[in-house]
């Protein structure tokens, strides 16, 4: 019929038509065989094994058992507000409560008739209970779809309506299952299959969905997640090697009066070892004349501006352009007044464009670009435009990377007819695996020590109950010269209730610490950008003692005579977040302090956030764990940059995995960088495949 078997119309299954096809896409977005395969099932249950209520104890995540209801209870007076079952087996007796969709259980569950139970026991009232289990019937033998341990889809009210509850999906499951033979076309040489002694791509599926034992379940998702992240790598590595074999890059052969000139006469302290071989890194990177593509790894503090800086000297003395872009306006103020007092009296040309710059020092500015008057441009997205058009740019610098999307990257690509050389920082540490995941086809330079004579930040976390405590700690401090930041959390910006929190905040503030003994500064993302600024450059200058601001301070900022942070609602930042934050104090020869305010409740990753912070300041550490707690989905921006889905593999969890995938995709790529020998033909097919759905990924950073 034309169709591969993955890409067969979904409503040519046995089992689905028009209608059921319809409501499969909507519900779940699945259209072809391929999709349906994919769709793993999100647990298992085993047959073989049930729990004893009378072993049942509120410690166990979940509990499978077998038995009947006895008896029937709704609760309430006019309106029934919660129906309890008696649920027994051999042992003993269990209540199975249910709060919504009472009327539904009613109809569905049968006198005498023996059900499997599965949910969470919880301890109540004296007695075990489990509220909203899942509840179904066992089966008889002709009705058995799995022999092995039983598959459960998740399944949406609309689909249930129609007949595809979870059984229902594995039915449709099992018909597609029972048709692939011979058709499902493989991924992975047979080579490689032998090598790695995995399971065939059909097989793979086929245990998946249908396991006879816990063991095959885990090989077929061993080859599964190996596949996602093995192509992922395949890629990321194959985009590399096309980069430095065919992508000319600009070949900055000397270094010139400028850096040294810089170097010899204009650095403020002596760089520290980590610094130095960072720059020898991108040196020799740029003197090759490939295109540098590299990620900058460096804790906060750790001193990456002055690399970028360094680096852009370089390019400077080669004749070529260098551009530093950062994510906020505020940071490119700043990053824009370290460098031009860092290159005080060098006579250098350097300019700052944001959003905000006027139309006529803009005019200026663009002029000054084309003419090659101007060598070094800093600025925020407002670079990327097209109105912005360089003389012959050979450096973009890119600070804190993972705020900008894949494409506004990609657009400093074209701003010369040879692509500049690329160096992205990052704001912190990103852990191992993501960082090859995501930025797997980037050189990676780190930065792994801070400049000499930082004294680790003392971290504590109080409850509302220290306030006081906590004001007098401010008050003392002030006294000794020291400056203050207090940050509000603001996840977003136009939420009229958490500005309400800041400006509650600002004002008892202004209570305890009143003019004009003290001064405050506060800041907050909805303020304008020149107001924005005075009140920093007021902290900035030790006008204002204390600063009370939401996270627009995240990044970036630099005041090394401000040595305390305390953080208001620390339970609701995210750890790297609550790192950048903390990052902001310690910069100074002062012992330094982050301090943690928090809710009474927290829940336990927050507990976990919070312990984490007070326990270390390595942000490796932190990164690691921040990737654990919440998952590589949200970090650095990886959904939106629609980069990476996986499906099956965890990249918190599947470091090995990730690691081995890596290095076999290495090994082939050096036999074969083409991939054009005949053993290596599905490696091709598949690659060409992903790139004509997702696009060229060559220009990806
Ligand atoms: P980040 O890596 O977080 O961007 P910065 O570049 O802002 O860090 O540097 C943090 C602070 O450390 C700045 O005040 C900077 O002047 C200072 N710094 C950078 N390098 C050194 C060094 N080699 N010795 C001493 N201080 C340094
Ligand atoms: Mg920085």
């Amino acid at each position: 019929m034309g169709y591969s078997f993955e890409e067969t119309p979904i409503e040519f299954l046995k089992g689905v038509g028009p209608k059921r096809a319809g409501i499969l896409k909507k519900e779940l977005g699945i259209t072809t065989f391929g999709d349906l395969l994919v769709y793993y099932p999100f647990r298992y249950i085993d047959r073989s094994k049930f729990n004893k209520i009378s072993d049942i104890d509120s410690d166990q995540s979940f509990v499978q058992i077998r038995g009947k209801i006895v008896h029937f209870e709704t609760i309430g007076k006019n309106r029934a507000t919660r129906l309890v079952a008696t649920f027994k087996d051999s042992s003993g007796y269990i209540n199975l409560i249910w709060f919504q969709g009472l009327k539904w259980i009613k109809e569905k569950i049968k006198d005498n008739t023996e059900y499997i139970v599965f949910g969470k026991p919880t301890f109540y009232n004296k007695s075990f209970n489990i509220i909203h289990p899942e509840i179904e019937e066992i089966e008889t033998e002709q009705d058995i779809i799995a022999k092995g341990l039983q598959p459960f889809y998740s399944s949406t009210e609309k689909l249930r309506v129609i007949g595809l509850n979870s059984k229902g999906i594995a039915k449709l499951t099992r018909n597609l299952i029972d048709n692939i033979k011979g058709s499902l076309n493989e991924t992975l040489p047979e080579y490689l299959i032998q090598r790695l002694k995995c399971l065939s791509r059909e097989e793979a599926f086929a245990n998946i969905h249908f396991p006879a034992n816990h063991i095959i379940l885990e090989k077929a998702r061993t080859r599964l997640k190996f596949e996602e992240l093995f192509f992922i790598q395949l890629r990321l590595m194959m985009a590399k090697i096309v980069r430095n074999i065919k992508s000319k890059g600009h070949k900055f052969s000397i270094i010139g009066n400028t850096f040294n000139d810089f170097y010899y006469n204009h650095l403020p302290f002596e760089l520290t070892n980590a610094q130095k071989k960072v720059i020898k890194e991108i040196r020799a990177d740029v003197a090759t004349g490939k295109q540098m593509n590299r990620l900058l790894q460096g804790d906060v503090g750790s001193g990456k501006t002055l690399v970028a800086l360094m680096s852009m000297l370089m390019a400077v003395d080669n004749g070529f352009q260098a551009c530093l872009m950062a994510p906020t306006e505020v940071l490119a103020c700043q990053h824009y007044d370290t460098i031009s007092n860092m290159l005080d009296g060098m006579n250098l040309e350097i300019e700052l464009l944001t959003g905000s710059t006027k139309t006529s020092k803009r005019n200026k500015i663009y002029e000054n670009l084309v003419s090659g008057n101007l060598k070094i441009l800093i600025g925020t997205h407002a670079l990327i435009e097209d109105t912005v058009k360089f003389n012959n740019l050979g450096l973009v610098v890119i600070d804190e990377q993972h705020k900008f999307g894949v494409t506004q990257r990609a657009s400093m690509w074209e701003k010369n007819i040879i692509p500049p050389h690329i160096l992205v920082m990052t704001a912190t540490p990103i852990p191992r695996t993501l960082a090859m995941t995501l930025y797997g086809d980037l050189d990676i330079s780190v930065i792994d020590e801070l400049p000499p004579g930082r004294k680790p930040v003392k971290t504590c976390h109080y409850y509302e109950s220290a306030r006081l405590k906590v004001f007098n700690f401010m008050k003392q401090k002030i006294k000794e010269g020291r400056q203050i930041y207090v940050v509000y959390p603001i996840i977003n910006e136009s939420e009229t209730l958490e500005l309400k929190d800041l400006m509650d905040g600002y004002e008892s503030i202004s209570r305890e610490f009143p003019l004009p003994e003290y001064a405050i500064s506060i800041v907050h993302g909805r303020m304008k950008t020149d107001e924005k600024e005075y009140e920093m450059k007021r902290f900035l200058k030790g006008e204002t003692q204390i600063m009370v601001a939401t996270t627009v301070i995240e990044v970036g900022v630099d005041v090394p005579n401000a040595s305390v942070m305390i953080i208001e609602n620390a339970e609701r930042f995210g750890l790297s977040q609550l790192h950048q934050l903390r990052g902001r104090v310690g910069r100074g020869s002062d012992q330094s302090y982050c301090i943690l305010m928090s809710d009474y409740k927290l829940s336990t990753d927050a507990k976990k956030r919070l312990q984490t912070m007070v326990e270390t300041s390595d942000g490796f550490i932190i990164a690691e764990a921040d990737l654990k707690l919440r998952g590589p989905g949200d970090l650095q921006g990886t959904q939106q940059s629609g980069i990476i889905e996986l499906r099956l593999a965890d990249l918190a969890k599947d470091e090995k995995i990730v690691k081995f995938a890596r290095s076999i995709a290495e090994e082939i790529l050096k036999e074969d960088p083409d991939l054009k020998l005949k053993k290596n033909y599905r490696l091709l097919y598949q690659i060409n495949l992903m790139s004509s759905k997702i696009g060229n990924w060559s220009m990806i950073s």
